[in-house]
């Protein structure tokens, strides 16, 4: 869905001095064609040129996929077979463009040196030149799906309360909460964060065998898509009735305050590195600076993890439309840690908040009780 007319995309790469576009499967192909393609060991390439001659590289084998995607109508298909040269096929369809080229920043080692050998006059350069920019400001319809998308999470949230019951493990958990983020509305996992305990110092922590106790803090940072576009929220619980770390509630009042000032910073013409300084300076005033070890968010849309990212020190402007997460965190190691994750979106004003959920840490359900015989 709203994937941009190739031909704004013509524009774009005008301006910035690139003569063709050279992408392979992944989130700019899906973004400039509306196909998703599989990554695979044959060829598939966009080869789109700033003169506006648009050629798409598909093995034969994936000629059906590649329609059915309903490909744009100045995309025409450049189909070759098993037993074809793909990099002269490319050079090719590259014959008059010129030598500036950019490509496509995921593109498998073994692509590009085949494509840099068939074409030894070009200079290179990483299509996110382009891309970033275009992807970066997001259309109405691109933020409704991050919108329904932030809904469904919240949704998955709210049921963790059930899930998070003491003498189960992490990855039991997350088991639970990967079928909850499907049957919640979103159309696949993209990933679920069981931290229980010190784990949750580890920010991208893998969920293991840990078994919940009784007084447990947890850290849940879940995500999916939904008509392609992610979600990706972070609450923290607490295991059953009672209990928890010394420090932690005080801890977590000063991360919300942090997390919470770093979202009321967000408007068009600050500085993207203004959000992390605002977050960072909070938690350094409380005496936590030297336990929030990662940057305060980064850019979402068809991939979890896009532009802009929110690093002290950047000096380009929000603009209405970027879409990002603001997920502060304190990691103390062998104690415990936390995290707090929303999705914003920049309004014209201030920013949209996606996810509406309480973000206080909240209580689990006591142990499910052994029935008796
Ligand atoms: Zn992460
Ligand atoms: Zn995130
Ligand atoms: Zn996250």
């Amino acid at each position: 869905m709203a994937h941009v007319p190739l031909d704004r995309t013509a524009a774009a790469m005008e301006r910035a001095g690139i003569d063709a576009l050279l992408v392979g499967p992944g989130a700019d192909l899906q973004y400039l064609t509306g196909y998703h393609a599989l990554p695979l060991e044959r060829l598939t390439l966009l080869v789109a040129r700033a003169d506006g001659a648009h050629h798409l590289v598909v093995p034969r084998l994936e000629v059906a996929r590649a329609e059915d995607a309903g490909l744009p109508d100045n995309l025409r298909l450049a189909v070759h077979d098993e037993t074809d040269d793909p990099y002269a096929l490319v050079a090719g369809l590259l014959d008059g463009a010129g030598d500036r080229l950019a490509i496509g920043d995921r593109l498998w080692g073994m692509f590009v040196l085949g494509l840099q050998q068939a074409l030894p006059g070009a200079s290179w350069r990483l299509a996110s030149e382009v891309t970033a920019q275009l992807r970066m400001r997001k259309t109405a319809a691109e933020v409704d799906a991050l919108r329904r998308a932030g809904r469904a999470i919240d949704r998955v949230h709210e049921a963790c309360p059930e899930i998070l019951r003491p003498g189960r493990s992490e990855a039991e958990c997350a088991r639970e909460i990967a079928d909850r983020i499907v049957a919640e509305g979103h159309d696949d996992v993209r990933f679920v964060i069981v931290a229980s305990g010190p784990n949750g110092a580890s920010p991208h922590h893998e969920s293991g065998d840990r078994i919940l106790a009784e007084g447990d803090p947890v850290v849940v940072d879940i995500g999916g898509s939904v008509d392609g576009y992610c979600s990706d929220c972070t609450r923290n619980y607490l295991v059953g009735e009672t209990g928890e770390p010394e420090g932690y509630r005080e801890a977590h009042r000063v991360l919300e305050d942090a997390q919470r000032v770093a979202t009321e910073a967000v408007r068009p013409g600050v500085a993207v590195g203004e959000i992390d300084r605002v977050a960072r300076a909070h938690l350094a005033d409380a005496g936590y600076g030297d336990y929030f070890i990662h940057r305060t968010g980064h850019g979402i849309g068809l991939e979890e993890h896009e532009e802009p990212y929110l690093v002290e020190g950047r000096e380009s402007a929000l603009e209405p439309g970027m879409a990002f997460s603001i997920e502060p965190g304190i990691y103390i190691p062998d104690r415990f840690g936390m995290r707090i994750e929303d999705i914003v979106v920049v309004t014209d004003d201030g920013a949209e908040v996606l996810n509406r959920l309480d973000r206080a840490p909240r209580r689990t359900q006591p142990a499910v009780a052994a029935r008796a015989h």
